[in-house]
């Protein structure tokens, strides 16, 4: 059997579209939301993920506002923008893009954005909501996660979901997304002894380590949903996720891709939660 493919690229492209619309009415009602997004330093990858997400705004009609800053840039000189980026009404989203160089404290930068504009969800208030499963806004990979799973109608409550990674940008609110959900979720990290004794026990598979081809097919349970959230650049240039996904689709009933899977729908919550931030 090979298994569905849950197309990313086109479930965000949807996804755009229908924010769209939600832009245009919000337009006719005076209100324009804007995204600002930050970046110190140079790293390559980063300037890609920054320009996609441009790109999404744009698209959809959110205004994008760019702040380069050189990698020499002090705390109090980010602090400083952030701030102003606080008090700027016609800013609803600021995200500050990971890494920063190793001087700055990516956690103060997160924590000094603002709760109603942290569209990243990487705010305490906001990580708390998620732990109590009140409003708040949601970080969007883990979301991209659960709505690529609802996208392909893949049954959450009851099974068995497994997430490789127990990062606080992924994993973790993954599995608290899960729970919320009523899976029974065991989550795995770089010291689980046998992982594939665990990952073959999934009815959902999440993985999120940065380790290109950890999972092998023969980790997979056949007919399970494979959520491959991994983005690694082979010494070929090629990008792949952490799942081999050649072996694994054989064997699963439900894989997402590497590039066109979680990627795009990531960008597009980050948008999402950008226009819901300027509803309210
Ligand atoms: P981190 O490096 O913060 O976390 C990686 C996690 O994987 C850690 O918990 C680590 O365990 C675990 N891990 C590493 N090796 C193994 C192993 N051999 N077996 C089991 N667990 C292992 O990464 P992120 O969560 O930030 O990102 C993970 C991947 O997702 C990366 O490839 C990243 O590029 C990608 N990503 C993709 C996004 C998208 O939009 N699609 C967005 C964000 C990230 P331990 O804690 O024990 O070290």
């Amino acid at each position: 059997m090979t298994a569905h493919i849950i197309d990313g690229a086109a479930l965000a492209k949807e996804k755009i579209i229908q924010l769209k619309q939600i832009v245009t009415e919000l337009q006719s009602r005076g209100i324009q939301p804007g995204l600002a997004t930050v970046q110190v330093g140079d790293d390559p990858a980063s300037r890609i993920y920054v320009r996609n997400k441009v790109r999404a705004c744009t698209e959809a009609g959110v205004t994008s506002v760019h702040h380069d800053l050189p990698g020499t840039s002090s705390e109090s000189d980010v602090l400083q923008l952030l701030d102003q980026l606080n008090r700027d009404p016609k800013i609803h989203g600021i995200i500050v893009q990971l890494p920063v160089p190793r001087h700055l404290d990516a956690r103060r930068m997160s924590q000094a954005i603002a709760v109603a504009k942290d569209v990243d969800g990487f705010n305490w208030q906001n990580l708390g909501a998620l732990v109590e499963g009140a409003p708040g806004i949601l970080p969007c990979t883990p979301r991209a996660a659960m709505v690529m799973l609802d996208g392909a109608n893949i049954p959450i409550e009851g099974r068995h979901a497994v997430v490789v990674g127990r990062s606080n940008i992924v994993g973790k609110p993954v599995a608290l997304l899960l729970i919320g959900r009523g899976a029974t979720v065991t989550v795995c990290n770089s010291r689980t002894p046998d992982l594939g004794a665990i990952t073959r026990l999934a009815d959902i598979l999440v993985v999120a380590t940065g380790r290109a081809g950890l999972v092998t097919g023969s980790m997979v349970k056949p007919g399970a949903a494979v959520i491959d959230v991994g983005i690694n650049r082979l010494p070929t240039g090629k990008i792949a996720g952490d799942v081999v996904y050649d072996e694994a689709k054989e064997i699963a009933g439900w894989i997402t891709p590497v590039p066109g899977g979680v990627g795009p729908m990531t960008v597009a919550m980050l948008v999402e939660n950008t226009v819901n931030a300027a509803s309210h």
